[in-house]
């Protein structure tokens, strides 16, 4: 088979773990800033970091029309953290200005976990990835409040909160799999999301 073509956004956040990943999969990667580099993809990652700032760039970067259209035309989309943010169609705890790109159909709170476990590292076994537990970085996690009745949960917290989301070729993590020594769900997004 031939490489996935795999994007990285590339306006803020983490996406240059998140390009080293993929490209240690052996996916042909390509950072993503502007409408034109959305060209010819078969999924884009939008990384953890900033929701906010990464939304405002989104907007000064004419992004949000050409990557809806991209994901309608079959681009499968990977967002993490900051990323599943963007992602969803409602934002609890949104900035005024920062408008959701709606790829789910899920609502999603923002930084859902208190000040004393702003930031943690755990192993969550994930649906569909096999070997066990995947590790999982959370910083100032956001949490899946409401799934629509076509998205699949993928991996539960503790609590039984979902931590990882999948509607279709639409897949969203809480957490930030980039920061973790093991590059199992990149390749479950690689074999069944973007390449399926
Ligand atoms: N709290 C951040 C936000 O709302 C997300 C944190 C992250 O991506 N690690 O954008």
């Amino acid at each position: 088979m031939a490489a996935l073509r795999i994007g990285v956004l590339a306006l803020q956040g983490a996406f240059r773990e998140h390009r080293r990943m993929l490209d240690g999969l052996g996916a042909e990667t390509r950072l993503v800033r502007w409408p034109a580099e959305l060209d010819g993809l078969d999924g884009l990652v939008i990384p953890g970091g900033e929701s906010t700032a990464i939304a405002k760039l989104l907007a000064i970067h004419g992004m949000y029309g050409p990557l809806r259209d991209a994901f309608a035309a079959g681009m499968a989309v990977f967002g993490t953290c900051a990323g599943a943010i963007l992602m969803a169609r409602d934002i609890e705890g949104a900035r005024s200005d920062q408008e959701p790109l709606a790829l789910m159909d899920v609502r999603i709170r923002r930084n859902a976990y208190g000040r004393q476990i702003d930031s943690f590292e755990t192993a969550v076994p994930f649906d569909g990835v096999a070997g066990g537990p995947v590790k999982a970085v959370f910083i100032r996690a956001p949490r899946f409040a409401d799934l629509g009745p076509g998205v699949r949960v993928l991996a539960v917290g503790d609590g039984g909160e979902p931590l990882a989301v999948r509607e279709g070729r639409a897949l969203a993590v809480a957490f930030h799999p980039e920061l973790a020594d093991d590059a199992r769900v990149h390749a479950y997004f690689l074999e069944s999301v973007a390449g399926a």
